[in-house]
């Protein structure tokens, strides 16, 4: 049996009832395949992928809290420290429901290799709740985050692990985790990115990842003489990195016609106002159906996705496989000629395969979304030299990594003759990178 298989049989068995975390190992594996069949005997011996399908440590940890009523809670935390051959561990903290020890290790896993292509020295790691901070008060959610940080404070550090934010942890979230990161430690350190700008936080990350998707985008349209000026883009989420996306694909000349949650899109065939839906999302913590009150025009469709509006360029930038193969049957159909994943693995592989088999450019999320976590280092820079950098600064060399991803990808895809499928390009370029340092520092 091929190395590869061995490896994927043994992540079923050993981590039963994870799906998301399978597939996310599988992916990598049937990417990196022909880099392993190259080097298969030394890599065998040294247990390199053994050794990279498991985490370096990963904890769960009992989160006791009370609401405003007085009443008792208790959630489950958890924070997987996946690989620190490149750096510090580093990723995002989800607060969801749908939290469980399969989406922690999944998004762990895919950290690892988003992180290595940013080129900057950061590990991968991946952490959470299943805490629904939906409905909850500014209150509720601070006792929540203070009894999460009691226990992870003592997990995490600058040099250590640094978290950030992810679904359902934002700017308000962060400011809680690090006030009692502080209370606990007595140090007042870059522990967490995404802090408020004015005490840590650097200037671009609340706008980091969406730009970044936007900017690998349009230096991916470049090499075919396009541009994202003058498409149509369909867009789902509303978060951070769905906003940003569509701030500056409208900056930048595309007309955006939807944005989505969990109940359901809106479509605008004029164009998402993006100042009203930041102000919904960001100012109100509403839902993507008020933005009616704001367009009355505009439409919403309750329990579906935005994948059957016609549109030139897609970014499903909402989570974990919403983009399905009826959605991209309906996308293809539709005229659509590229995806780019915003979101951490928001297409399914049976959907990635049928988008690659059509023909579309498809730019996967562990390259695409990572100006965010590139943007995280360079705040975790700023920290350490107790400087703050400009706007513009950080923003050019957010800029510059992206195209920089880009080059990455392509050139593996050269190297191993999958020219345009970035999916490969990225796996094989981000293992490429975190093995060469593994096998330097030895069997640890
Ligand atoms: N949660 C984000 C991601 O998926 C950001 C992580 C970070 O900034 O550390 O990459």
């Amino acid at each position: 049996m091929a190395y590869v298989d061995e490896i994927m049989e043994s992540v079923l068995k050993r981590n039963p009832g994870e799906p998301e975390f399978h597939q996310a190992v599988r992916e990598i594996l049937d990417s990196i395949a022909p880099v392993i069949a190259k080097h298969e005997r030394d890599y065998r011996e040294e247990k390199l992928l053994e050794r990279i399908v498991e985490p370096e440590r990963s904890i769960s940890f009992r989160v006791c809290w009370t609401d405003d009523n007085g009443k008792v809670h208790v959630n489950r935390g958890y924070r997987t420290q996946f690989n620190s051959a490149l750096g510090p561990y580093k990723g995002g903290i989800r607060f969801h429901p749908s939290v469980n020890r399969s989406i922690i290790n999944f998004l762990g896993f895919e950290q690892i290799f988003k992180n290595a292509l940013t080129g900057q020295a950061i590990g991968g790691g991946k952490g959470g709740a299943d805490f629904n901070p939906r409905g909850k008060s500014d209150t509720e959610v601070m006792s929540f985050c203070q009894a999460f940080m009691s226990e992870l404070f003592n997990y995490i550090g600058p040099n250590e692990d640094v978290p950030a934010g992810d679904i359902g942890v934002g700017g308000r979230e962060i400011g809680y985790l690090y006030g009692a990161y502080k209370k606990f430690t007595h140090r007042w350190e870059g522990v967490l990115t995404g802090k408020g700008v004015g005490w840590g936080g650097s200037l671009a990350r609340t706008e980091a990842t969406g730009y970044g998707v936007v900017y690998i985008t349009e230096e991916m349209l470049s090499h075919k003489g396009q541009s994202v000026a003058g498409k149509t883009a369909v867009v789902s989420g509303s978060g951070n990195v769905a906003l940003y996306t569509i701030q500056k694909l409208q900056t930048l000349g595309a007309k955006v016609v939807t944005a989505s949650d969990s109940d359901g899109f809106i479509y605008d065939e004029e164009g998402i106002d993006f100042a009203a839906l930041r102000e919904i999302k960001e100012g109100k913590r509403g839902r993507v159906k008020d933005y009616l009150a704001y367009r009355p025009h505009a439409e919403y469709f309750e329990d579906e996705k935005p994948w059957g509006v016609p549109c030139d360029l897609a970014f499903p930038c909402a989570t974990q496989n919403e983009l399905s193969l009826e959605g991209a049957q309906k996308l293809v159909a539709n005229g659509c000629k590229s995806v780019t994943e915003g979101a951490n693995m928001p297409t399914t592989r049976e959907a990635t395969d049928y988008l690659l088999g059509a023909g579309l450019d498809f730019l996967p999320g562990k390259a695409a979304n990572a100006g965010g976590v590139a943007v995280s280092a360079i705040e975790m820079s700023q920290n350490a030299s107790r400087q703050y950098r400009s706007f513009e600064s950080v923003d050019n060399q957010l800029h510059d990594i992206m195209k920089g991803i880009f080059a990455q990808i392509q050139s593996a895809c050269e190297d191993y003759n999958t020219v345009g499928n970035y999916v490969s390009g990225a796996n094989i370029a981000g293992f490429r990178l975190v093995a060469k340092a593994m096998r330097a520092q030895g069997y640890v």
